[in-house]
């Protein structure tokens, strides 16, 4: 347990695999979370993170971007346009990166951490990152993204996470 409370779950733990709780009210105890997912996530150097991943059954992002850190409740995607293969990794997965293939642009919404309604419309990489933390919100993990036989490739990977 580090001091903050919370730590981050790495597969195959059982909460990966929930289906996170929509958020009903944005207060100071969901802004308190945000920053400790936050800190979490620059200690870990990761770029994004989930509530599960973090052991809350809470539909909670945070995401790393140029312009500064996004705090996202119950995000949504509600388009999404054309394709693209990126090499991604997960706090989750320590030391496995697969190419997954996602869509390249995605509009998506979301509350930001006062309650107040978010709209984006993200191309490329931050798309990239966005379909994967909402897919950590549905208890999708990135190794269900590929194929069988990649996933068989990865097997001794998997096996050494399991160690921790
Ligand atoms: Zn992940």
């Amino acid at each position: 347990m580090t001091k903050i409370g919370l730590r981050i779950y790495s597969w195959p733990d059982a909460i990966l695999k929930k289906k996170c709780t929509e958020v009903k009210f944005v207060d100071e105890r969901i802004r308190h979370l945000f920053d400790q997912m936050i800190i979490l996530m620059r200690e870990s150097k990761g770029i994004g993170l989930a509530g599960n991943q973090v052991g809350l059954d809470l539909r909670l992002v945070v995401i790393e971007t140029q312009e500064g850190i996004l705090r996202l409740v119950n995000p949504r995607i509600i388009k999404s346009e054309g394709r693209i293969d990126f090499l991604e990794g997960c706090l989750s997965f320590p030391g496995i990166e697969l190419k997954i293939r996602r869509a390249k642009k995605v509009w998506v919404t979301a509350l930001d951490e006062n309650g107040q309604p978010l709209d984006y419309e993200v191309e490329g990489p931050l798309a990239v990152v966005f379909q994967h933390e909402v897919d950590h919100l549905n208890g999708i993990l990135f190794i269900e993204r590929v194929s069988f036989w990649k996933r068989l490739r990865i097997g001794h990977l998997l096996k050494k996470i399991k160690k921790f």
